[in-house]
């Protein structure tokens, strides 16, 4: 097990986790289909449910959803195994994926917007500040903005976890105030839960950071959504002061949960927000 951080700083960083008024929250593949790579509708109500939660509590919120390649394997007559194959997937999955989230909202009349983007879209100075000037007036408008990378054309391969980083850049772009990452794992652990029935979830993450990440270099596998980038996203927030949480999808009212300061999945603490050494010392 890891050192744990210290409890006033787990606390502190769990009431801003609460009181977040922009969160993003990224979900996987694993979160929103089942088995044989079809959209799982019962998964996809319950994010959805979950995250009306937090704009029921005037939260402003940005979904950042994959499952565009997974539910559209499920969709096309033949099998997609080819970067090729899964890059034409990807838009079969992906209008499946926004009607079926368009469904959803509409249950609360909440309205969305789909943005895709590459990895280029995030590092071109103009093209990001068009992203992000998009995204403040759909927050404005009171719309739920459902992100995803354009799988189709992105330039570099498909690779796995590109939207953890993608969520983490559009957290420290658009100055969120929180990142959740839902996955099918409740937490991070200190071997990989699903091959390990002794792995422990780790509370919080701070200054134990480079024990976990040795942790889950060890305990990841190459399948879709592998705990390592997810580690590493939660981390680039916290370098950016925003706090972080990697939950299971399935646990009931997640964000509710975290939006009332109750313990669940993995805290991150930001790192350049208060430290160990700050805590406690009155400001002056
Ligand atoms: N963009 C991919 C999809 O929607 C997912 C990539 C990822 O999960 O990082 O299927």
């Amino acid at each position: 097990m890891t050192d744990r951080p210290n409890t006033e700083l787990i606390e502190e960083t769990r009431r801003l986790a609460a009181e977040a008024d922009r969160v993003v929250v990224k979900a996987g593949t694993n979160s929103l289909t089942d088995e044989e790579s079809n959209l799982d509708d019962e998964k996809l109500d319950k994010l959805v449910d979950d995250i009306m939660d937090l704009r029921e509590r005037g939260k402003e919120v940005m979904l950042v959803s994959s499952g565009a390649i997974g539910a559209g394997k499920g969709r096309v007559d033949q099998p997609a195994e080819t970067v090729e194959d899964m890059q034409a997937a990807s838009t079969v999955g992906q209008s499946h994926l926004m009607r079926r989230y368009t469904e959803s909202f509409e249950r609360y009349d909440q309205k969305i917007a789909q943005i895709l983007l590459t990895q280029e879209d995030l590092v071109d100075t103009d093209r990001f500040s068009n992203f992000r000037n998009s995204l403040e007036t759909l927050l404005e408008w009171g719309v739920v903005p459902i992100i995803n990378e354009n799988d189709a054309i992105a330039i570099e391969e498909i690779k796995i976890g590109d939207n953890d980083m993608i969520s983490s850049s559009v957290a420290v772009g658009v100055d969120a105030d929180l990142l959740v990452t839902l996955t099918d794992v409740g937490g991070v652990y200190t071997g990989n839960p699903k091959e390990d029935p002794g792995a422990e979830k780790i509370e919080a993450v701070g200054e134990n950071y480079a024990e976990v990440q040795q942790i889950v270099q060890h305990s990841s596998t190459a399948e879709f959504g592998g705990i390592r980038t997810k580690v590493q996203g939660a981390r680039e927030a916290n370098e950016h002061g925003i706090p972080a949480i990697i939950a299971e999808s399935t646990e009931p009212d997640v964000l509710k949960k975290i939006a009332s300061g109750t313990a669940v999945g993995t805290l991150f603490l930001p790192v350049n927000g208060k430290t160990s050494e700050t805590v406690g010392e009155t400001d002056e």
